[in-house]
């Protein structure tokens, strides 16, 4: 397992981490959840993701358990939380959501109660506010991060621009401001990451810690057969919005394209996919997600694919998706 340092900043996060997005507190048992951290853990992983909003603290709440069940040292990983959709979906009160003061100060404390920690290393508003100036976000994750709650502030599917104001006010007040975004990458889902975000790699220094490397499984290919697979993300109710999302004709061909590469290489699809991540040196992290043990398992093989794909191979990926960003 390598480590990259988490954009500028001195912290190294594992290359493969993992995120618990539908899965732990819904989609699988609690034992499943700990056999995958377990699994992470013993092999590097050192990167646990989760959001207040997964399955309404739930997910918070299975990953605090086995965090102290495991007991490793709390100074041997990372976790991390999100603010901004509150715990109860669009039941919220204006009070109960958000990235204002009163939310952001509510939200770290009953995340670190759910988790079970007495600090949260990372902290990223879930998505931007549009009614809350970000000078009062900014303030609020410096004063968390004077305060000792949180490590360090980023966002999650802000723009660019969004992330550079952040930066310029705290820049104006001496305050620290975002370390890293969190957006959707994969061969699927490519603009943010390899062409908005170009500049403040070097700019700001910022670090990715990248969701969705299988695009929720449809990189996986089991999507391309004659039949749906059933028990899968994909067919869980009111994940429809998601189906419709990835599911694409477009992103079927495109599978099935690179598909034929990951043949030629004696790779399968997946491990193919996220060690095409992995050779994006913007990368901070590559947050996977899985529903079964053998899915990670299979996943982590994607360490050692890395070499695999040369730069021919990589041209070749870069034909058959056919989707290459342009400014
Ligand atoms: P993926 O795109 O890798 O999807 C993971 C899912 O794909 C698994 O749960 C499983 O679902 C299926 N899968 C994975 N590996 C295999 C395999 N080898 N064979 C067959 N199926 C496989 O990642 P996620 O979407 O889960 O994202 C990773 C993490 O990123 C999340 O857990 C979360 O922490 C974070 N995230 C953040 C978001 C944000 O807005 N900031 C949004 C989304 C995620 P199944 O078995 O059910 O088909």
């Amino acid at each position: 397992m390598e480590y990259r340092r988490l954009g500028k900043s001195g912290l190294q996060l594992s290359e493969l981490s993992l995120g618990s997005w539908l899965t732990f507190g819904k989609q699988i048992k609690n034992n499943i959840a700990e056999d995958l951290m377990k699994f992470a853990y013993d092999n590097g992983v050192n990167f646990f993701d989760n959001a207040e909003i997964y399955a309404r603290g739930e997910s918070e709440i299975v990953m605090g358990k086995i965090l102290n069940k495991m007991k490793w040292d709390r100074d041997s990983y990372v976790v991390s939380s999100k603010v901004m959709f509150g715990t109860r979906g669009a039941d919220s009160k204006p009070t109960q959501k958000g990235l204002h003061r009163k939310h952001i100060v509510e939200a770290c404390e009953q995340a670190m109660k759910r988790l079970q920690v007495d600090y949260l290393d990372l902290y990223f508003c879930h998505r931007p506010d549009k009614n809350t100036p970000i000078e009062e976000t900014v303030w609020s994750m410096h004063n968390l991060i004077t305060q000792g709650k949180i490590l360090y502030w980023g966002t999650s599917e802000w723009s660019a621009q969004e992330i550079m104001e952040a930066h310029m006010f705290a820049r104006q007040y001496n305050l620290i401001g975002p370390t890293m975004e969190q957006p959707q990458y994969n061969m699927l889902h490519r603009e943010k990451v390899e062409l908005e975000f170009s500049q403040i790699y070097k700019t700001v220094g910022l670090g990715t810690t990248i969701w969705s490397p299988l695009a929720s499984g449809v990189l996986t290919g089991k999507y391309n057969g004659k039949s749906e697979p059933k028990n899968t993300r994909l067919s869980i109710d009111g994940m429809e919005w998601l189906k419709e999302n990835v599911m694409t004709k477009d992103n079927l061909k495109r599978v099935d394209n690179v598909d034929k590469i990951a043949k030629d290489l004696g790779l399968s699809l997946p491990v193919l996919a996220v060690a095409w991540c992995l050779k994006n040196p913007n990368v901070s992290t590559v947050m996977l997600g899985a529903s079964k043990l053998n899915q990670l398992e299979e996943n982590f093989n994607a360490i050692n694919a890395k070499a695999k794909l040369t730069s021919d191979v990589m041209e070749a990926i870069e034909k058959a998706l056919s989707n290459t960003p342009i400014k």
